[in-house]
């Protein structure tokens, strides 16, 4: 295929047939198929945005559990729904959802739009999410593009992805080519499809030619050139854990001291996080781990120091307010991707029951 053509009609009829009828055969039971209910759609799609599936399914059947409704959603609090997205990362989707969720209620009648162009009007739902709620649950033959779907199709055409030369143009060739592909009867499962064989199939690494339903169309065959992604940069920061027992009389059990970031921080405004060391060059005897955790392109090298209750004055700098919280309850708070998983590895987090969330201070929007 040249870098203008695009499939003729009776090639692109025969690859839809070809594609629904593997992913009929093939496609993974995922609690977000079950059904075309638009909400838990866009949960799920806001969800599976820089998240991996394995990671979203518990977390979606908890988060439908917790706010199974959009009028559930819209009338919670904000501090709640960034406890229950905690794991999850990336918690302005969660804010963005809240948000729209709100307003939606506030102004739709708490109906979401049936047509992609109207829910692209809400805030934080951009094409993709869009296509795929209008698609799935009201068979608009719009098509969703997300990466994996970027990658078939420029596998498919034989296309270089992500040249910065002509990137845009690029761009435009794929969204044409997805949106003469789709199918006219049954978009949702089309779009699904073209996902799931990204996903499963045709893999960043090693693509699966040999069992690829669209392998007859494909000028590719295998990975395609694409640009040298950017050199990783590493920083060195430690944080500190401390924990003690309850103080209050009759209660049992421990507590670590976690500290709020403040609201008016860019970078996950109010969430909870362990005390930052004064100094991150830990000493050999008192380090505890050192856990690698990634963030963008720089990869931090997170050293993690035991604290004594007393000496944690003369060891941290103090950035928020700080509370001690019983480890029960910290597994329920909106606590940073990187305090979560130093809390999991030392065998630490439990995750608390929804009704023992210890109660927050609001964060502010961003
Ligand atoms: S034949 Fe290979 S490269 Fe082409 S779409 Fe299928 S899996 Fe991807």
């Amino acid at each position: 295929m040249g870098k203008a053509a695009r499939l003729d009609r009776s090639a692109a009829a025969e690859l839809r047939t070809r594609l629904l009828d593997w992913y009929y055969r093939n496609r993974r039971d995922l609690p977000w198929r079950r059904g075309p209910d638009p909400y838990s759609i866009w949960v799920s799609e806001i969800m599976l945005q820089q998240t991996r599936v394995a990671t979203v399914i518990d977390h979606y059947r908890a988060f439908l559990r917790r706010f199974p409704t959009l009028a559930s959603l819209a009338k919670a609090r904000e501090e709640d729904v960034l406890a229950e997205w905690s794991g999850l990362g990336y918690y302005r989707r969660a804010r963005m959802l809240h948000k729209a969720a709100q307003f939606v209620a506030d102004h739709l009648e708490g109906k979401l739009p049936a047509t992609a162009e109207g829910l692209r009007a809400l805030p934080g739902i951009g094409a993709y999410t869009a296509a795929a709620i209008a698609s799935i649950a009201h068979g608009e033959a719009v098509a969703v593009v997300d990466g994996n779907v970027e990658r078939v199709l420029c596998r498919l055409s034989g296309w270089e992805l992500g040249s910065r030369a002509g990137g845009a143009a690029l761009k435009r060739q794929i969204d044409a080519l997805a949106g003469q592909l789709v199918d006219p009867v049954r978009p949702g499962d089309f779009n699904q499809a073209m996902m799931e064989l990204g996903a499963t199939v045709c893999l960043p690494r090693n693509p699966q030619c040999l069992i690829c339903p669209i392998a007859g169309e494909c000028k590719t065959r295998g990975e395609h050139k694409k640009p040298l992604r950017p050199r990783m940069l590493s920083r060195e920061v430690g944080y500190a854990l401390s924990v003690r027992m309850r103080r209050q009389p009759g209660s049992h059990g421990r507590e670590v001291l976690l500290e709020q970031r403040p609201a008016t921080v860019t970078v996950m405004p109010g969430l909870w996080e362990l005390p930052a060391l004064a100094e991150a060059n830990v000493p050999e005897g008192e380090l505890r781990m050192t856990v690698r955790h990634a963030i963008m392109q720089v990869n931090y090298y997170v050293r993690i120091r035991t604290v004594f209750e007393d000496d944690v004055p003369a060891l941290t700098a103090p950035a928020g307010e700080r509370r001690w919280v019983p480890l029960a309850e910290a597994g329920g708070m909106a606590l940073t991707g990187l305090t979560r998983k130093v809390l999991t590895r030392a065998h630490l987090l439990a995750r608390a029951p929804l009704d023992a969330i210890t109660p927050q201070r609001e964060p502010e929007m961003v």
